[in-house]
């Protein structure tokens, strides 16, 4: 996907800036408890993520080591020309292991076929997603300071994105000699120990690093097993990537709730980098607010309607956005407060191919960016805070929502222009 040099600028100059914001907000246990106390009431996935969040602030327990691999994902609105923020993931940031091998199948394509084609391999932007993340992780499990402590990824139990998870297993290995061990959250459950000291241990090894590739949807929990083992993670001193603080400062309703006015001066305090940062917004409403409600049931096509969900898949668009919002209303109910409401975004079409299963087809396109960024801190000390490579979705222009996996999109890469 041709992709201009200035939003790849901009996205890559916003990643640090992101970074330090998750790990401000996570710092405020009490605007994350307010800020989603009437989600809590009729959400239970997050209500329970908040029961274990508020344990811990009880517990007064403090997380000197923070990791966040995180991922914001844009689009551009072709209406304004402005690179626009669809969301901010910081769980389970998945797709760094495929995007790398796209990016090379792309580039290997392009220098084989450049005469006919007529294009620099070199424009499309190498990607170092799995290195840096790689780099990322160990620089955590270095931290720990336990040279047999291992990385433990915890991941689904019928795992599809087994391929993706697997270059990372194989850096971590080859490039720095740590160890990874994979685990369902209910196998954590029934193998997982807890040291009197706080160290969480799993097949004998003892845990610096817990990488979730799992646990931020509802289907992830399908028993008190899977609860039981998310709290024993949090309580253990083991490094969590994410806590559950920074899994809560990734949900719809705080990205809504940082989009008000003076928020982000709460959580940053460069004037400059919070309106580089403030400028990515789109319109984010909650659904206390009757009149974007009354224009969302009126034009229905101008908005996307947001459960508090992640994965892809969970939107509401166009008539049923109308019907859900009128329904909500008469009801007069709570439910309002399980969504958010945002600016549709409508990027700019182009033609491309598209190839799934091995069979190609021309459509008008959209995509959509991912940018990658990693966080590393130990007390007041920053060690890593950085882009580190990108994720390019294409799906066609015809499509509302966008996931790979879950079905709407194709992977990309990025050709500068
Ligand atoms: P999830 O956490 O499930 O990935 P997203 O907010 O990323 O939730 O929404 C899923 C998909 O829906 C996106 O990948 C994108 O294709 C589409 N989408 C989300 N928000 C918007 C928006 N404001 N405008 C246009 N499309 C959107
Ligand atoms: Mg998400
Ligand atoms: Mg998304």
């Amino acid at each position: 996907m041709s992709f201009p040099k200035v939003y790849w600028d901009q996205a890559v100059e916003l990643a640090p800036l992101f970074n330090e914001l998750v790990d401000r907000v996570s710092l405020d246990g009490d605007f994350l408890q307010q800020t989603l106390a009437r989600t809590k009431e009729v959400n239970s996935f997050t209500g329970r993520l908040l029961d274990i969040h508020a344990k811990m602030m009880k517990l007064n327990k403090k997380e000197d080591v923070r990791l966040g691999l995180t991922r914001s994902d844009y689009m551009v609105d072709g209406a304004t020309d402005l690179l626009l923020q669809v969301e901010l993931n910081t769980i389970s940031t998945s797709s760094n292991g495929l995007a790398c091998g796209v990016c090379e199948l792309h580039r290997n394509l392009i220098r084989q076929h450049q005469r006919e084609l007529g294009l620099d391999p070199e424009s499309v932007v190498g990607n170092t997603a799995i290195a840096q993340h790689a780099e990322a992780l160990a620089g955590a499990w270095a931290e720990f300071n336990n040279q047999s402590s291992v990385v433990l990824v915890v991941v689904q139990p019928e795992e599809r994105y087994m391929y993706d998870q697997y270059w990372i297993t194989v850096a971590l290995r080859e490039m720095y000699g740590v160890t990874t061990i994979r685990k369902t959250m209910a196998a954590i459950d029934a193998e997982g120990e807890l040291r009197p000291d706080g160290t969480l241990i799993i097949d004998g090894s003892p845990v610096a690093v817990v990488y979730f590739r799992a646990g931020y949807t509802p289907n992830d929990y399908p028993s008190e097993a899977e609860w039981r083992a998310r709290l024993l993670i949090e309580c253990s001193s083991a490094i969590k990537c994410p806590s559950i603080a920074y899994h809560l400062v990734g949900t719809k309703k705080i990205q809504q709730e940082l989009a008000k006015e003076n928020v982000l001066e709460r959580f940053l305090d460069n004037k400059a980098d919070i309106e580089k940062v403030r400028k990515c917004f789109a319109g984010l409403w909650s659904l206390e607010n009757d009149s974007i409600v009354m224009s969302a049931i009126e034009s229905p096509e101008l908005f996307v309607l947001k459960p508090q969900r992640e994965g892809g898949g969970n939107n509401i668009y166009g008539d049923n956005l109308r019907e859900t919002l009128v329904s909500l209303k008469k009801d007069g109910s709570n439910e309002l407060a399980a969504y958010i409401l945002m600016q549709r975004i409508f990027p700019p079409e182009s033609l491309c191919y598209l190839v799934r299963e091995g069979t190609c087809i021309r459509e008008n396109a959209v995509s959509e960016f991912g940018i990658f960024g990693t966080y590393l801190r130990n007390k007041d000390k920053v060690i890593i805070n950085d882009q580190c490579g990108y994720l390019m979705r294409t799906k066609a222009a015809s499509l509302n929502e966008g996931g790979v996996v879950a079905g709407y999109a194709f992977l990309n890469s990025v050709f500068l222009t």
